[in-house]
């Protein structure tokens, strides 16, 4: 078996899709360090620049001092600490939902959430937005479950699964808000509806408009009158820290206290992190000016790239895909960009689907729009 490990990095390597891990430093707000450079940093999903946001800072450091380092056991046994039911009760009432259950990263909650959820009707009927995220995607196949990919944001092959599963004893049905790749939203509203009509259950992934999209930066599920039964979010990107949370009803996050894998046997979120994110949400809701420059920044880079002819897809958020196409191209692409100071990377397979290689261009309020322009410059030296 050992000598397959070799194998595989050599397969990866010949493909382009060898990836290696670089430890960046921080450098001026919007910026990273590579060794002695500064790269402009067009790579994060701290959306709003809250990530070396000194209050986030003073509080993490406040509660490691008051309350530990560490949550000293898992939650059901004695790690339930104040700030968790603090900070739970402050998300919810952020996301206007009943109540609100912490998990230790989004990728752990969407794996332990549908697991957990499936449980109770192993026979359920699952479709899900196919572009969805890896842990949803592996959340589902860990159900074991019956499980349809629907057409992305295709609402009318969604209607027809859920037709032709009408005998089913359950239905499910899964999609992001804003899809972490192509930066484009779901129409929820259609969404929810159409769960309600074949009475199937909603779920949610709002990671990328946490923090910058609706009222407040509530994200696109708080701002509908008819909610989906569950929301997921994270405190790992807009929100400047580490962990995410489900909002939903009292009786669903209780049963997901009791029943989701990765909730129950796993220690709970260490203080610090509970102190970063306390701040986030007493900071976020007030950040409007923040939340429009960004919009305006990726309208302004949206409309240079296609000036220059470039794809940027359906994006109308703050993430701007620009599709090169081929793994190797982008990657050229992605190093050419390095060489001008900026930091854009380039996404591939299995990311993203074969010939879609893309950079991947994610804006924060940290960014300026002169710098949005030289990345323009940037780009047409490469055209
Ligand atoms: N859902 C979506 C849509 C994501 O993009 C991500 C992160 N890439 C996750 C979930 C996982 O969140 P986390 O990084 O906190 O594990």
């Amino acid at each position: 078996m050992r000598h397959r490990f070799a194998q595989a990095l050599d397969q990866r390597r010949a493909q382009h899709r060898l990836r290696v891990l670089r430890p960046l430093e921080p450098g001026a707000p919007g910026h990273v360090r590579l060794g002695a450079r500064e790269l402009l940093d067009l790579s994060s999903n701290d959306y709003l620049g809250l990530a070396r946001h000194p209050e986030l800072a003073r509080r993490a450091g406040e509660w490691a001092v008051r309350y530990g380092t560490g949550a000293r056991a898992s939650r059901l046994v004695s790690g339930t600490l104040e700030p968790h039911r603090a900070v739970e009760e402050k998300v919810a009432a952020w996301k206007g939902t009943e109540a609100a259950l912490l998990f230790a990263t989004g990728w752990q909650a969407n794996a332990a959430l549908f697991p957990a959820l499936l449980k109770l009707e192993p026979q359920a009927a699952v479709f899900a937005d196919w572009l969805v995220h890896a842990s949803i995607h592996h959340g589902i196949a860990a159900a074991r479950t019956k499980h349809t990919g629907y057409r992305h944001n295709d609402l009318a092959h969604l209607d027809a699964l859920l037709g032709a599963a009408a005998d089913a004893p359950g239905r499910l049905v899964a999609t992001e808000s804003v899809f972490s790749m192509d930066g484009d939203r779901a129409d929820l509203a259609s969404f929810v509806a159409l769960a309600r009509r074949h009475d199937a259950l909603s779920v949610v992934d709002e990671a990328h408009a946490t923090g910058v999209l609706g009222a407040g930066g509530a994200g696109l599920a708080a701002e509908l009158e008819d909610r989906p039964d569950i929301v997921m979010g994270t405190f790992s990107k807009a929100m400047g820290g580490f962990g995410a949370f489900v909002a939903a009803s009292r009786d669903i996050c209780d049963y997901l206290a009791n029943a989701a894998s990765g909730f129950v046997y796993t220690t709970a979120p260490p203080p610090p992190v509970l102190g970063a994110m306390d701040a986030a949400l007493d900071l976020v809701p007030g950040m409007d000016d923040e939340r429009a420059h960004v919009a305006a920044l990726a309208t302004r880079l949206r409309a240079g790239m296609t000036g220059l002819g470039y794809a940027t897809g359906p994006s109308d958020t703050q993430i701007v895909p620009v599709i090169i196409g081929g793994e190797a191209e982008a990657l050229a692409a992605s190093a050419a960009l390095e060489r001008a100071g900026i930091l854009a990377v380039a996404i591939r397979p299995p990311t993203v689907p074969e010939g879609e290689s893309r950079l991947r261009f994610s804006l924060s309020a940290a960014h300026s729009e002169a710098q949005i322009d030289r990345v323009l410059e940037a780009m047409a030296d490469l055209r």
